[in-house]
């Protein structure tokens, strides 16, 4: 939860910071984002622990406690010696980002985690269980320079990218959420806050870790990443060498209404974008998924659906529609059920394989960037109140003049 009233109260008596640098503090800049435990492959861990004049294999044991044990510091490493563990603490912070607040829904089914980065920003992370799989959803970036339409993460332009260990920090806090309630931790979906193609390295690096067998050994094929149609870096992803998913958040079929939803479509029109999905599923074999939020009276009539079945037609795709996600300061609205599924409807007729999912956690703001959204207004709540409490005890005051305290 936010600091109390009280200990803000003692902040704003002493310096009264503007709204906006109260809510949103300067991000750090790469250079000075820390290097942690979870930023390191299991080579660069050995490289680190024999230069600290270890033998290699006290590497081999603190991967296991931090990815088979999920352990939360050096402190729980029983086997390794307690001059090792200084060590460590002295030189690679195990991790930065700290919980805020944890939100929980769907009976149980649905956690959503925000985190706050070492440098003061906001990070979300979505834990869903489902019968068969347990899913996370990770943020790649504190907002987003997309900036769509419809989508609360890009409202306020990107912050900065997060690290790769920032984001295999989500991914060990959801298994060991999964597992402390005896479920494994069978997915991810990058669908979270952020362009994971606008951070393509640092995605690539987390990927890489998660996926090591040293390390978490997640298999890529039970990996998600989404795009917004980032052309050159859908090219460069179909070279990787890992088995990742790739979905595109289409969500219009022509330039026009696209351009107008997701705006690197300018840059990215549909066909150079349809095209590079073409190469993609080309050079992997892969099937691709196509994402719609379906907004009424934007993008769900009948003819765009069959528009969109035209172009989709003959590829080797799936199409998840979203019903847009209601985002407070925007005016979309999701269409009715019986719309829905008769958009869904039609693109199955022309023979595109189609689902309705349906977000979870609509309740506690799970869409993509909401809950920070809503943490930053209450935070922006309460530091007005706190800025008027204080001026108006001020002006009432006639031995401080306003102007120091402004
Ligand atoms: N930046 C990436 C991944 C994060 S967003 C991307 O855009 O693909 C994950 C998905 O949620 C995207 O398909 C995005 O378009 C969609 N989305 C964002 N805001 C939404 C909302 N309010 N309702 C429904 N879907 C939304
Ligand atoms: Fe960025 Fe994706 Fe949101 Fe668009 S939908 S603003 S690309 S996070």
């Amino acid at each position: 939860m936010p600091s109390s009233l009280a200990a803000l109260a003692d902040d704003a008596s002493s310096t009264t910071p503007s709204t906006a640098e109260a809510t949103t503090p300067r991000p750090a800049s790469r250079r000075d984002r820390p290097t942690t435990l979870y930023d390191l492959t299991p080579a660069q861990l050995e490289e680190q622990v024999t230069a600290l004049g270890e033998p290699a294999y006290r590497a081999a044991q603190v991967l296991n406690w931090t990815y088979d044990k999920r352990i939360n510091s050096y402190g729980e490493m029983a086997n390794i010696p307690a001059s090792l563990r200084a060590k460590l603490t002295d030189t690679l912070p195990f991790a930065t980002m700290v919980l805020e607040r944890d939100a929980v829904t769907d009976n149980g089914d649905t956690a959503k985690m925000l985190y706050r980065t070492f440098d003061g920003q906001y990070v979300e992370t979505v834990l869903m269980l489902y019968r068969d799989r347990a899913t996370v959803c990770v943020s790649c970036q504190v907002g987003c320079a997309v900036g769509c339409a419809f989508c609360a993460t890009g409202i306020g332009g990107l912050m900065r990218n997060l690290t790769a260990g920032e984001m295999v920090q989500q991914t060990v806090d959801a298994a060991r959420r999964a597992g402390e309630l005896g479920r494994p931790l069978t997915n991810l979906v990058m669908m979270g806050m952020g362009e994971p193609l606008q951070n393509y390295a640092d995605t690539m690096r987390f990927i890489g870790i998660i996926h090591d067998p040293r390390a978490m050994n997640f298999g890529a094929r039970r990996i998600t990443i989404s795009t917004s149609g980032i052309v050159p870096r859908i090219d460069a992803l179909a070279l990787e060498p890992y088995q990742v998913n790739l979905a595109v958040s289409l969500h219009a079929p022509n330039d026009e209404l696209r351009s107008r939803l997701v705006p690197i479509n300018r840059r990215y029109p549909v066909a150079e974008l349809m095209a590079a999905c073409d190469r993609y599923i080309a050079a992997t074999g892969r099937r691709i998924s196509f994402e719609y939020a379906l907004m009424n009276g934007i993008n769900n009539s009948d003819e765009i659906a069959r528009e969109l079945g035209r172009l989709l037609h003959g590829r080797l795709c799936h199409v998840n529609i979203i019903p847009f996600n209601p985002v407070e300061m925007l005016d979309f609205e999701r269409p009715d059920p019986a719309g829905i599924e008769r958009f869904a409807e039609i693109l199955r007729s022309i023979g595109i394989p189609t689902t309705v999912r349906y977000s979870r956690g609509v309740e506690i703001a799970a869409a993509c960037g909401q809950l920070r959204a809503q943490h930053e207004r209450e935070q922006t709540a309460v530091q007005t109140a706190v800025q008027t409490a204080v001026q108006t005890a001020v002006q009432a005051s006639p031995v401080i003049p306003l102007a120091h305290v402004s």
